[in-house]
């Protein structure tokens, strides 16, 4: 063996054969065996003779993906009929889709969409979830329900419950509440942060009780930011500041933030979050779904120094290669020059998150040590593959359809293209079954009649 981490565990079983990416960022790449032990990476080089083998040959072996920012609890929404008039804004998308799909949610379409989500993710590659609940009809006990959910698939996540006063200060405070309760009581696998929706459907007062929660049990704040034009409006009618600025005097932009979109920030905020050390989230899939504009942290502009951004799906599913790709062109169709190595920075740093929040530094590596979060790739590459051009490979030839193995904590839990933990076909058959008994709640919905201060209509 040419590389071992010390572990005290015995070595349970070696991926052989394959070209293993060590990291993403930098790259590092090398032909060698991958030897696990217990929920770790034991070791890189030639595994020792009498150890069960995985045969990798010709296969890629990678660092499971992080999806930074999602909606688990839009899983059963593909496809969902829709009546009203079309939104001509991202506010009545709001109004009149998403916040009637989640107060059409009760526990059983929430367990469905975890699983269903949860299980989307792990087939495409993407080892850890971060997600961003909402389900203001059943909100004690929801962040329990998916965390069982993506147990029993064997997907490590980082839950919050969105906090809004958008219904009311009842579910305010049930919200509040519902985020303390889950930070008191981590899993192995599923932890916590605090989870708020966003400036323009937060009071101060409630804004102040996610701070303090997220500071007493010392995490951070899961919050959209300006992901349009409204919120900074509504801001400006708050009291004539920026969405930064108020969140950053109500202590919620802290090193352990994570910040979903960034979309309408000017310069000043982008050096404010820059030097804060919040992690910022790009989904660049949903800004362009919802014609919101382009977040300077998907280009350049906010490629600075200190700046630390990760990728999500906000929603779109749990597929990380894809999501990195799309993200990819769009930043390069604004700027030509954008870096090779924008997609694969970008996913190093979701894992360099969520490696903070286990107390994990090495989380998103396979260096010897790391937690056993891999995934392996029939990538038949067609040319040589090294740690100077694996970028090239990634974006243009890589796809979640190559998925064939995945190993969470050293478990693997997808073998040959197939969850080792449940029934796919049950798991299909239940989801559709709960997603037509969920359509047909929603359509008894209304649009929402929350509006944010300072006008909609662009
Ligand atoms: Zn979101």
């Amino acid at each position: 063996m040419t590389e071992t981490s010390g572990s005290q565990a015995a070595p349970t079983v070696a991926l052989c054969g394959g070209t293993v990416v060590v990291a993403l960022d930098p790259p590092q790449v090398v032909m060698c065996d991958v030897v696990l032990a217990g929920d770790r990476v034991a070791a890189l080089g030639r595994a020792p003779g009498g150890l069960a083998r995985r045969d990798c040959t010709g296969a890629l072996v990678v660092p499971g993906n992080v999806c930074a920012h999602h909606h688990l609890y839009s899983s059963l929404a593909r496809g969902m009929p829709y009546r009203l008039a079309p939104p001509r804004n991202f506010t009545e998308i709001l109004q009149r889709v998403w916040w009637r799909l989640d107060r059409a949610l009760d526990e059983t379409s929430v367990r469905a969409s975890a699983l269903r989500g949860g299980l989307d993710a792990l087939l495409a590659g993407t080892t850890t979830v971060v997600d961003h609940h909402a389900s203001p009809n059943f909100i004690d006990g929801s962040l329990e329900v998916i965390a069982d959910a993506l147990t029993e698939l064997g997907i490590r996540s980082v839950l919050c419950y969105e906090v809004s006063d958008r219904d009311g200060p009842e579910r305010a405070l049930s919200g509040v509440a519902e985020n303390r309760r889950f930070l008191a009581h981590q899993r192995r696998l599923a932890r916590g942060m605090m989870g708020a929706h966003a400036s323009f459907t937060l009071s101060d007062e409630t804004l102040a009780a996610c701070a303090e929660t997220a500071r007493a049990a010392g995490t951070g704040v899961h919050i959209h930011v300006a992901e349009d034009a409204a919120d900074q409006r509504d801001c400006a009618r708050r009291g004539g500041r920026r969405v930064v600025e108020r969140l950053h005097n109500a202590g919620i932009v802290t090193d352990q933030a994570l910040l979903a979109h960034c979309v309408h920030v000017d310069a000043n905020e982008v050096q404010v979050l820059s030097s804060t050390g919040a992690t910022v989230v790009c989904n660049p899939r949903s800004n362009m779904n919802n014609a919101v504009g382009h977040s300077p942290f998907n280009l350049r502009a906010g490629d600075g120094p200190g700046a630390k951004v990760a990728l999500g799906t906000d929603g779109i599913g749990g597929d990380m290669v894809t999501e990195s790709q799309v993200g990819f062109f769009r930043a390069k169709e604004a700027e030509l020059s954008t870096s090779p190595s924008w997609p694969l920075a970008r996913l190093a740093r979701g894992a360099r998150f969520v490696g903070g929040v286990y107390g994990e530094p090495l989380l998103g590596t396979l260096h010897p040590g790391a937690p056993a979060d891999l995934t392996v790739y029939d990538y038949g590459s067609p040319a040589p593959l090294d740690a100077g051009n694996l970028s090239g490979h990634w974006v243009f030839g890589l796809s979640p359809g190559q998925v064939r193995d995945v190993y969470v904590a050293g478990e693997l839990v997808v073998a040959d293209r197939r969850s080792t933990r449940v029934d796919q076909a049950k798991v299909a058959a239940d989801g559709a079954q709960v997603a037509g008994e969920l359509w047909q709640r929603l359509e008894k919905v209304p649009a929402h009649d929350f509006e944010p201060m300072g006008g909609e209509h662009r």
